[in-house]
């Protein structure tokens, strides 16, 4: 089963219970329409990144508090910093659906979600390798609001990427993502060799790894 299906069918909270035809089908018809209508887009930059005390952590001028996204960092001489999105054309599809067929909405969330996972891992690859010639290995993605990362430092990420006028993504004063199937995120970047996992810490079996990205 192809990977993203077995994500849309996580999301949708059926774990490692059998899943009925009808949904799996509901399934595969969303990511159908949903292809056949996203324009995903990624955008990012590479910076400095100076360790202070204190669990800050200094980009530019940007200065972050976080012990978390601190602990994660830690090696790193420069961070990526990461947007990407699905577009407005899939918060248009799920607000239709929303009118008429909620169970349809509940699943093209879903997909939606696992499609925008996809397409960051994919992009985070390609930046990957480039890192990697430069003689950089990447960390996991660590997004605002995550742990102690304070979701109020999307606005200045945001800023730092131009992200309205480069992909079209905003924010509201309560700093969500518009569209709503984003992503932003820092990505810390090493001379230190980490075999990180490809969908980040919560999957990788280095359980006692020092850089391990955790919600505290
Ligand atoms: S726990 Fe795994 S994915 Fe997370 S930082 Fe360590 S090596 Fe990378």
């Amino acid at each position: 089963m192809d990977r993203k299906i077995k994500e849309a069918i996580r999301y949708l909270g059926y774990g490692s219970h059998a899943i009925d035809e009808k949904t799996l089908a509901m399934i595969e018809s969303s990511f159908e329409e949903l292809e056949k209508i996203v324009r995903m887009r990624f955008i990012y930059r590479i910076f400095e990144l100076s360790h202070e005390e204190g669990n800050r952590l200094r980009i530019g001028q940007w200065e972050i508090e976080s012990k978390s996204l601190s602990k994660n960092m830690k090696g790193c001489g420069q961070v990526v910093v990461f947007a990407a999105t699905l577009g407005t054309e899939a918060d248009r599809l799920m607000r239709r659906y929303a009118l008429t067929d909620m169970a349809k909405t509940v699943v093209i969330q879903a997909c939606a979600a696992a499609l925008l996972e996809e397409y960051c891992d994919a992009c985070q690859d390609e930046i990957s390798e480039q890192m990697w010639q430069e003689g950089y290995y990447l960390r996991p993605r660590f997004s605002p609001g995550y742990g102690d990362f304070d979701i109020r430092h999307q606005e200045r990420l945001l800023g730092l990427l131009d992200a309205g006028k480069s992909i079209g993504l905003t924010m509201t004063e309560s700093c969500m993502l518009v569209p709503t199937k984003s992503v932003t995120a820092l990505i810390g970047a090493s001379t230190t060799k980490t075999a990180c996992h490809r969908q980040g810490c919560e999957v990788c079996e280095k359980t006692d790894c020092i850089y391990r990205r955790d919600s505290r």
